[in-house]
């Protein structure tokens, strides 16, 4: 029943966060529209700016160059790693949203293989999900949710996950603890009990 549990438990921390990973990739396509200054979505006149010829010299926002770069390093990078933990079968792809597809693909088998590297992966990826979202449209799967995982103070199925503020909760007035949304505690939690 135990491993069960934490079976279901790792499934769940590994499934939401391939979602947020391949909501990454369209995030980091989304982010090219906004690399200029005065565009994007904050940008009262933004309408009006989308219908003008701009300017070569426009200036452009080194956040969003920032963040893009980022999230094209680790993606490179952590595709990379998959590659090796899986002993090279499977291939890195081309480009940034073919390499975050690939390393959600294999999330599951990498946390079998190494759950350091897999929680390391799922943390760089819930950062960067989290920056870009406030730069482009919060994709449709940032509403509140439940989850079917028993919370592993109180052992209630009540838990709940908040991806605009990035945590996980106990929906019952007793207990509410909250957790961040990256940390595989339900996960480790079950694990140690298992034992
Ligand atoms: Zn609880």
């Amino acid at each position: 029943m135990r491993d069960e549990q934490h079976a279901r438990a790792v499934a769940g921390w590994i499934s939401r966060a391939a979602t947020t990973i391949r909501e990454l990739a369209a995030q980091h396509a989304d982010l090219a529209g906004h690399v200029a200054a005065g565009s994007g979505s904050g940008a009262s006149d933004g309408v009006g700016i989308r219908g003008t010829k701009v300017a070569p010299d426009l200036p452009i926002r080194p956040e969003v160059v920032d963040l893009r770069g980022a999230i094209e390093r680790d993606a490179k990078r952590y595709a990379s790693l998959v590659r090796g933990t899986l002993r090279g079968t499977v291939t890195v792809p081309v480009g940034t949203a073919g390499r975050l597809g690939m390393i959600a693909e294999h999330l599951a088998a990498v946390h079998v293989e190494d759950g350091v590297l897999a929680a390391e992966v799922i943390e760089a990826m819930w950062d960067h999900h989290r920056d870009a979202s406030r730069i482009v449209d919060p994709p449709r799967g940032l509403r509140p949710f439940r989850i079917e995982d028993p919370c592993p103070v109180c052992g209630f199925p009540s838990l709940w996950v908040d991806p605009k503020g990035w945590r996980i909760g106990c929906g019952m007035p007793s207990c509410r603890h909250i957790w961040g949304v990256a940390d595989p505690v339900l996960a480790s939690n079950a694990k140690e009990d298992a034992r």
